[in-house]
């Protein structure tokens, strides 16, 4: 059978169409060879007119590929442009123009009478009669279903792929950081079994508690993380920012001042609504005064701050505590990321409290960002889409 490629196709029907300024017997024999391959392709051939997106010749390919009769494609000057699939119709009319340029080359879907969804790569061209013009159009299409569907899987393999990956990442940090606390405990619990001295027992002891609510808070971060990444959107209703700050800072005050660290408010009670998750939100700006208040010394500040900087809501909270080193910045987002500084000065933290924080902020549209100077102080700040208000 006769397999014609795009370009032996394409010289077919420019000799049919030339045909035409030639004698009745050399137009005969050129209209018959173009039949003989147009009926026998297994591409789809279409030739349309000028400035009309109405076909007035279409092999019997494109008969099977489209679902449609060549007399139905004929008559009804809607079929081709209504047998495109709306969400990619728009794309497939703009580009008409640019058939008679001669690249015109696109893929999109059709839908069959029957339902049925096919994808179609559509090659056109421009036919000019002897003075050089453009006339008509011609057109190749080939039905790339089965090569879309099969792009489709390998995608879906690449994305399952790097769920894996993650999924091992994860469980390989995982188990490197929760042996940590299980070597202290394992060593504890056989001190507690050799010492007779009841103020070693004692101590050892309560060693073994800080370790087990270490583990039991490292535990509940991942699985907040998990459930981060796992459910989809957030579910949002309108908050005031101030309040909830107040609410957490109620929790936080007796903690924060038994260290003897100042807690300052200075909130600006024009700030608009945001559209917020109350617990999740919440957890994020609680992470966050909570490293302040483990991470600055007796006698230290903690201020909060709320401001609006259209079209956000900022919410900065600032600490005078131990910084963060410059080289540590960038890091301090990552899952498990503790500076040195932090586990001289904190045993208890896990490294997850601002991954977790960063997620939520991210999920409420939003983004979080720091500054540091060592031995100064730290400067958390949170920007939130703010409500528009109705004047
Ligand atoms: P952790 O449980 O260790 O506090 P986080 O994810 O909350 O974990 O923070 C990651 C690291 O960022 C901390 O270990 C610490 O090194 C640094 N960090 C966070 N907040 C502060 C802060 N206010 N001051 C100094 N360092 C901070």
């Amino acid at each position: 059978m006769f397999l014609g490629s795009f370009t032996e196709i394409k010289l077919a029907l420019v000799h049919a169409e030339a045909a035409l300024e030639k004698s009745e017997a050399e137009r005969r024999s050129e209209a018959a060879y173009f039949q003989q391959i147009s009926e026998n392709i297994n591409e789809a051939l279409w030739l349309a007119e000028v400035n009309q997106d109405r076909v007035f010749y279409v092999n019997p390919t494109y008969e099977r590929m489209w679902g449609r009769s060549a007399a139905s494609l004929y008559t009804d000057p809607r079929a081709f442009v209504d047998s495109i699939h709306p969400e990619d119709r728009e794309r497939v009319v703009a580009g008409l123009p640019t058939q008679r340029l001669g690249n015109y080359d696109v893929e999109y879907r059709i839908v069959r009478p029957d339902g049925t969804i096919r994808w179609v790569r559509d090659r056109a061209f421009p036919i000019r009669n002897a003075q050089g013009e453009v006339y008509r159009i011609a057109g190749i299409t080939d039905d790339i279903t089965e090569r879309q569907q099969i792009e489709q899987q390998r995608l879906e393999l690449a994305v399952e792929h790097e769920r894996v990956k993650i999924l091992r990442d994860f469980v390989s940090e995982v188990s490197h950081d929760l042996r940590n606390p299980l070597t202290t405990l394992n060593l504890k619990i056989r001190l507690i079994r050799d010492t007779g001295d009841p103020d070693k027992r004692r101590q050892y002891l309560e060693d073994l508690s800080l370790q087990a609510a270490r583990m039991n808070k490292m535990i509940n971060d991942m699985l907040t993380l998990v459930r981060l990444e796992r459910t989809g959107e957030a579910t949002l209703a309108p908050t005031n920012i101030n309040q909830l700050i107040r609410g957490i800072c109620a929790e936080m005050r007796p903690m924060i001042e038994s260290k003897a660290i100042e807690l300052l408010l200075d909130l600006d009670e024009a700030i608009p609504e945001v559209q917020a998750d109350v617990d999740d939100l919440s957890r994020a700006l609680a992470n966050l005064i909570e490293n302040a208040a483990h991470y600055t010394p007796s006698n230290g500040r903690i201020r909060i701050e709320t401001q609006v900087l259209h079209p956000s809501v900022v919410i900065r909270v600032s600490d005078t505590g131990i910084g963060i080193r410059q080289e540590d910045l960038p890091h301090i987002f990552e899952r498990f990321f503790r500076t040195t500084d932090a586990r001289a000065t904190d045993q208890g933290g896990t490294g997850l409290g601002l991954a977790i924080a960063k997620q939520i902020i991210e999920r409420h549209g939003g983004r979080i960002e720091v500054t540091s100077t060592i031995g100064r102080g730290t400067t958390f700040s949170v920007y939130l889409p703010g409500e528009v208000r109705e004047e």
